[in-house]
C-alpha cells in the first residue's frame, strides 16, 4: 500500500506535502511524488489534496 498522485489533476499546490507526518511527499517537475519506501498509508495527504488527485491503494 502506498499514495498514489494523479499527475493529470495534481496542480502542484503541495497541501499533500504539508499534511505528510512522515516527510514523504515532494514536488517535482510541478507535481506531488510520493515516496514509496517512507509512506505509512495514513491517508493525510488524500483529506486535504483540493483535487482529489491522491489515493491510497
Ligand atoms: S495536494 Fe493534491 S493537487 Fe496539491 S500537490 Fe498534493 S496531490 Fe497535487
Ligand atoms: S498516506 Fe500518509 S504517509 Fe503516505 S504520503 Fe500520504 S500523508 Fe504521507
Amino acid at each position: 500500500m502506498t499514495a498514489i498522485v494523479n499527475a493529470e489533476t495534481c496542480n502542484g499546490c503541495a497541501e499533500c506535502v504539508q499534511s505528510c507526518p512522515l516527510d514523504a511527499i515532494s514536488i517535482q517537475n510541478e507535481k506531488a511524488f510520493v515516496d514509496p519506501d517512507v509512506c505509512g498509508d495514513c491517508g493525510a495527504c488524500v483529506d486535504v489534496c483540493p483535487t482529489q488527485s491522491i489515493t491510497v491503494s
